[in-house]
């Protein structure tokens, strides 16, 4: 059996994101990030199961947000979503939860003109989140460097697999 952690302090998060976090109202971790922060720190491959709604998103930024060195502006971290109205979410949670360590974030996703992530991915950002076929569309241009990335998120993966994202999602994980 896993221990039950219950205080965020325990997870081994920097004081910047604690204090982010408390700065939110959160008072002690969901149990998926009870479950899974210390093992992304240590970085550790996993795989979750949770509700929308039960705190996902934190479970994965978080820990991210502590692995990004800070004086590289290149990418580090890839997350992809099935939706831009998820890519929208889950980078404003990265802005809330790293205002204290300053992370560069740019949501990218079909739809949206393209010139505008162009100059934000040349300008530098440490995380992108975006649909797939954005994200390849970025690869295949060479605008969006893989060579820095140590972490990759497949948010809400069923969900992209039954929207048949399944070879975008191949494609850039090659
Ligand atoms: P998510 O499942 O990531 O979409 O999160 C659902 C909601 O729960 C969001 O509004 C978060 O801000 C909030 N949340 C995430 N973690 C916590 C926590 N540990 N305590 C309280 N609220 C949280």
């Amino acid at each position: 059996m896993t221990e039950t952690i219950l205080r965020f302090e325990d997870l081994g998060l920097s004081n910047g994101t604690l204090k982010a976090i408390a700065e939110l109202g959160y008072e002690a971790p969901t149990p998926i990030q009870a479950r899974t922060i210390r093992r992304m720190l240590d970085g550790t491959d996993i795989i979750a199961q949770a509700q929308t709604g039960t705190g996902k998103t934190a479970a994965f930024a978080l820990p991210i947000i502590e692995r990004l060195d800070a004086d590289s502006r290149d990418p580090q971290a890839l997350v992809m979503t099935p939706t831009r109205e998820l890519a929208v979410q889950v980078a404003e949670a990265f802005q809330a939860y790293g205002k204290y360590h300053q992370v560069s974030i740019l949501p990218v996703y079909g739809g949206q003109p393209i010139d505008r992530q162009l100059r934000a991915l040349n300008r530098g950002v440490q995380v992108v989140v975006g649909t797939p076929g954005r994200l390849l569309d970025h690869i295949r241009r060479g605008t969006l460097k893989l060579d820095q990335i140590r972490t990759v998120v497949l948010d809400e993966a069923d969900e992209m697999l039954d929207m048949g994202f399944i070879e975008d999602i191949e494609a850039i994980l090659q």
